[in-house]
């Protein structure tokens, strides 16, 4: 059997459906997950020794490619003076002023160690701040998966949201105002009726979660705007666009200001470092300044931050965001033609080293758009390309990612594999 195959039977009598976050299960597209055993560069290799090239980079961090010699030589230093204290060190002053410096809207900054941790602190804290209750989230976006924030998409209307999840109390989301993503009509309603109740909205500037799509510029200006009048704080989760599509984010493509940001992902360069931060005076209510409880043992660890400063020092290097950006526009430039020649419906984004691969005739706008991807076209496709040895997302919903080490040959290769499942799917 299979040594996929096989681990995957053994998982799945001891780990829930046999895997420790759910896309890694497969479900959606079938079949074995494949089961990594190491990583370098633009590959993966998985327990059959089979190479893949990989565009899924851990969901995001893996933006120089694997194990980049720089910084495994820095964890390994790190390793060596001490695993956690948990107590302060210098290097969490320095990856701080490294951030704030990097993100100027970011004037003070707080280290936690997941996605879900920075957004649930960024929401208390907003709430705190502002002594309001209400929050407003768009249809699409996932800002982790606490309660407050795990709300089922709404159906395009002005709706509060019900739990998406069971377990989840509806007393907790009923404060979750859920509205459509690029709508700023609804977004204006939604303040006119609630305005002085609503404590922030909260927004992927680039949404990553329902495959790519792009917030328009309108839209993220009525938010700003809107918050700024009714005294609503709005803050900007770029755990995935943060250091990915630009090097000072997607607030920087805005041109925005958000009040409080939350970042992850490639801030830790593959080891759990998330962070939110934002305006100095917001930032001050948390303890033990204020009266905003958060905390964790591992927060700021020093070997994860060690990882995560030599990856944010890398890509720093001049020219490193016109490199990235370019080799994934290469990419989906690339597989848009390989489609069009093949007469399959498709369409493809990028922005900065983030991508979007939509089985669409056009680039979706939001949720419903992204809705009406031709599934089972993504399948043959995902499985296709993962024969010929590319690790694409194994759903229509993720974006995915390239990095540093994708050079150009590696992405032709990739370009070429697709052009054979493309004209197997026309057949
Ligand atoms: N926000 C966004 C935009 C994300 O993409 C993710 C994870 N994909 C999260 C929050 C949650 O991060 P984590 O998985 O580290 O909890």
């Amino acid at each position: 059997m299979d040594r996929n195959q096989a681990l995957l039977e053994r998982a799945q009598k001891v780990i829930p459906g046999g895997v420790n976050s759910p896309v890694r299960a497969f479900r959606s597209v079938g079949g074995a997950p494949r089961f990594i055993e190491r990583a370098k560069g633009p590959y993966m290799w998985d327990v059959e020794e089979k190479r893949f090239t990989d565009y899924v980079c851990s969901w995001g961090p893996m933006i120089l490619g694997h194990n980049d010699p720089d910084v495994v030589e820095a964890v390994h230093a790190a390793v060596d003076r001490g695993l956690s204290f948990g107590a302060a060190t210098r290097a969490e002053v320095e990856i701080a002023e490294e951030i704030t410096r990097l993100i100027p809207s970011m004037e003070e900054v707080r280290l936690v160690s997941s996605g879900t941790e920075a957004g649930m602190s960024a929401i208390r804290l907003a709430r705190g701040f502002t002594g309001r209750n209400r929050i407003i989230k768009f249809e699409g976006c996932y800002h982790g998966h606490s309660d407050a924030l795990l709300v089922k998409a709404g159906s395009g209307l002005l709706t509060f949201g019900n739990p998406s999840s069971a377990g989840v109390p509806a007393s907790v989301t009923e404060h979750t105002l859920v509205l459509e993503y690029n709508n700023p009509e609804q977004l204006e309603d939604a303040f006119r009726k609630y305005g002085d109740e609503i404590a922030c909205v909260i927004v992927e500037a680039f949404a990553g979660n329902m495959n790519l799509v792009r917030g328009s510029q309108e839209f993220i200006d009525t938010m700003r705007r809107l918050c700024t009048e009714h005294g609503a704080l709005l803050i900007v989760d770029e755990v995935m666009t943060g250091f990915r599509v630009a090097l000072k984010g997607a607030q920087s493509l805005f041109n925005v200001t958000p009040d409080i940001t939350m970042l992850g992902k490639v801030i830790g360069g593959g080891m759990p470092v998330a962070a939110f931060g934002g305006r100095a005076d917001i930032m001050q209510k948390i303890a033990p300044c204020g009266p905003v409880y958060q905390a964790g043992t591992l927060s700021g660890n020093p070997v994860a931050v060690a990882c995560g400063m030599a990856t944010l020092k890398k890509i720093q290097a001049p020219g490193f965001y016109d490199r990235l950006g370019a080799q994934t526009s290469r990419l989906v430039k690339g597989l848009a033609a390989a489609a069009k020649d093949a007469g399959v419906p498709f369409s493809a984004d990028s922005v900065g080293g983030m991508f979007g691969i939509y089985f669409l005739p056009e680039r979706p706008h939001g949720f419903a758009d992204v809705m009406k991807a031709d599934q089972h076209a993504f399948n043959t496709f995902f499985h296709g390309m993962l024969d010929r040895g590319c690790y694409f997302a194994p759903s229509t919903f993720e974006a995915g990612f390239v990095s540093i080490a994708h050079t150009d040959e590696v992405i032709d290769s990739t370009i070429a594999a697709a052009r054979e499942v493309f004209a197997s799917m026309a057949k």
